[in-house]
Formats: structure tokens, sequence, C-alpha cells
């Protein structure tokens, strides 16, 4: 692979490793070990293992390695780490490097699960956690201080998508020598800039849009050499959050067609979140590519478009909204996103249902609020289904 190459070459092409065979399509490689030729060259790969030497499938595979080379080379970090699923990626990311007594700060509008590990796993080890509002600025420049050793958030929150200054806040960090882990999922390595704006290390979930067929759970950790194989991998490889090569082949291949598909995503999402705009049965409709959000300008600074994913509020609480999501007929109610097929999600008797109820008014997770991942179906199909749903609601 050539550095010189666009992205969507380097989406085609990049980390390709052929066997002796030499196989168009990459090779799935699901073999859990190695042979070595002889007992000193065991002895030699477990001292230190080269590009390329492998040794166990928890420490390290070909198919996984590919994944990884894939990914780097569209991120334009120097390494990546490939996980079981985006919540190892993340705890990964969070643990390998903290121990008691270190301070992190990190934004309030998180996915359940981060705010889990930040709020029920780190504080049990001893690590403080305070939480901001992550689009002010000032909650962030007053909570960083001289012992902070990490800053963690979501450069596009879930549900309510708000956009997080992703440079602002990594100065902020960077000034007291913090490291800024970014989980990307909302943006999708795509649209990312993250790493040329200041992230140390971007987290991904790559059942999301990675996959984007909705086949497998998978994740992954990018970030400098020495941050992937100094801290992560030790990590890692130990505790067994490790892909499998059957999930690394169907993101490899994920791979290839994401910049057609996540545009073609972002485009539609942006035109039915134009085409709901103003409509009788909803109290707002949220979507960072839309003009009249609070973070627009930054959102096509920092990420071109939008994103796949929009959120409306129904109006008339819970009832009204279950009303609507069950006259949709297109887009499945279910809780993954970044997938082919449209999905509707209630998240506040789904993905944060178990978050006290002041919390959930507190980050906008009203009863009304549903999450609209975009799919690829047609756009005017997917308009026309949520008016008439709408219209029974
Ligand atoms: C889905 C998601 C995760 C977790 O990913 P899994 O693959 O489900 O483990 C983490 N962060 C965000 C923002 C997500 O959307």
């Amino acid at each position: 692979m050539s550095d010189s190459w666009n992205k969507r070459t380097k989406l085609v092409h990049g980390g390709t490793r052929r066997s002796q065979y030499n196989e168009v399509s990459e090779a799935i490689f699901l073999t859990q070990g190695f042979v070595y030729d002889t007992a000193e060259q065991a002895e030699q790969r477990f001292l230190k293992a080269g590009e390329d030497e492998f040794i166990y499938a928890r420490y390290g595979n070909p198919t996984v390695a590919m994944f990884e080379d894939r990914i780097a080379a569209l991120e334009g970090t120097e390494d990546a780490f490939a996980t079981a699923s985006g919540m190892a990626a993340v705890n990964g990311a969070l643990m390998s490097g903290l121990k008691a007594g270190d301070h992190v700060v990190a934004a309030k509008a998180l996915f359940g699960s981060c705010l889990y590990i930040l709020e029920n796993i780190l504080v049990r080890f001893g690590v403080e956690v305070t939480l901001v509002d992550g689009t002010n600025l000032d909650e962030w420049r007053d909570a960083i201080r001289e012992d902070t050793k990490l800053v963690f958030f979501e450069s596009v929150s879930n549900p309510t998508l708000e956009v997080i200054d992703i440079k602002a806040v990594s100065d902020l960090a960077h000034a007291v020598g913090a490291l800024v882990v970014v989980d990307n999922v909302f943006s999708t390595p795509v649209f990312s800039r993250a790493a040329e704006l200041g992230a140390d290390v971007i987290v991904y979930s790559a059942t999301k849009h990675i996959d984007g067929q909705g086949r497998a759970l998978g994740g992954v950790i990018l970030g400098s050499k020495e941050f992937i194989r100094g801290t992560v991998e030790p990590y890692l490889k130990h505790t067994g959050a490790a892909m499998s090569p059957f999930s690394a082949w169907i993101m490899l291949k994920g791979l290839e067609t994401i910049d057609l598909r996540v545009r073609a995503q972002a485009d539609s999402a942006l035109k039915i979140a134009e085409a709901l705009q103003g409509h009788p049965k909803l109290d707002r409709v949220i979507y960072p590519g839309l003009k009249d959000h609070a973070q627009h300008d930054l959102t096509v600074a920092q990420m071109e478009k939008g994103g796949t994913v929009l959120s409306i509020e129904v109006k008339g609480g819970q009832e009204a909204c279950f009303r609507f999501l069950n006259a949709i007929q297109i887009a499945v109610i279910s809780n993954n996103l970044g997938d082919a097929k449209s999905i509707a999600t209630h998240p506040a008797t789904t993905t944060h249902q178990r978050l006290p109820a002041e919390q959930k008014v507190d980050l906008g997770i009203t009863p009304g609020l549903v999450r609209f991942s975009v799919g690829l179906e047609d756009a005017d199909d997917l308009i026309a289904d949520l008016v008439q749903a709408l219209d029974q609601a």
C-alpha cells in the first residue's frame, strides 16, 4: 500500500496480506494458533514476535491484522488494535492505562455502557471521575486539573446528537498532559478528522458503520504505535477481548464499501431531517447537518456531513411515540445503528432505560424521543413512511 493513496483506495487495498495462493479476496485465517518449524523458532517467537509473526489468536491473527492495518490507514493513525466489541474497545482504551488515584474527566452524554464503565467500574478501582456538559468548554476548563490523566467523550453524543469540539477539548487536556480518548462512532471513520484535531486515541464500535449490515460485533482502538503496542496490547492480549478472525473478515469487507454507504446514508439523513422539520406532530428534529443545530458550524468543520443518525421528539409523550413507532413500515424497531436497514430506537425505554428519571431529563432523553438511524433505502420512501406513521401518532 502506498501512503500517497487516497482514502477510498486504501479502503479497498490497505492491509492486504496474501497467502501462497494469491487469493483476490482476503483469506479468513480461522485458526487459534500457528505452527513453528523448530523448538528454537517457538522460543524466539515468544521472546519477540516480528512483523507478521503470529503466536496465538488472542494476541493477533493475519485476518485481524489486515483489518487493523486497513482501519488505521483510513483513520490516519500509526496503529490499531481490534477487539471483540465496541465496549471491549472502550474498556481497553480506558482500563489499559489508568490506575487507582488517577483523575478522569468525561462528557456526561454518553452511550449507556460507556457511562456504566465510568460511573460503576472505574470508581471501584479508585479512579476519580468528573462528568461535564461536553458542549460547554467552561465546564471542561473547570474540571480538568493538573493531575487529570485522561479525558473521554463521544464526538457526537448518543442519542441527542450534541457535537463536541475535539480540538478545543484536546487543547485543554494536552495543556496538563492528559490523554484524549474519543468514542467516534457517530462521526464514523469516513467523516472523522479526530486524529488531526488532537485526539490521541480513537475508539469505534465496528458493529455499527464498519460492518454496516448488522452481522457481527466488533471494535477497534486507534492511536500511536507506542500506545497501541505498549499500553493497549499487553492489557488486551492477557484479558482476552480478541476479535474473531471471522468477524475481522466481515469488517474488512465492510471497509471496502463504507465510504459509499455512509455518504449515501448521511445524504438521506439530511433529506429526511429537512422533510420532517416543522412537522406539526413533532416538538424537535435534531440533526447536526441542519443549519439550526446548535453546533452546525462545528459539525461542518469537524466532520463535513451530519452523520447517519437523526433524533426526533414526537408530541404527546410515550403513548403517542409508541403509536408512531408501531406504525412505521420500512424501518425496524431495534437498537443498532449505521446499518443498511433503517432502525428506529426509543432510548428512554431501551438503551437508556436503567438511568434514573432525573438523569434522563438532564440528558434530554424524553418519553417522545426517537433515534432514527438512516439506512440505504430510498430516502423518499423513508420520508413517506415516517409521515404516514406520524399521522397515526
Ligand atoms: C454501540 C456503541 C458502543 C458499543 O459498541 P458494541 O459494539 O455494541 O459493544 C460504544 N459507543 C457508542 C457511541 C456506540 O454507539
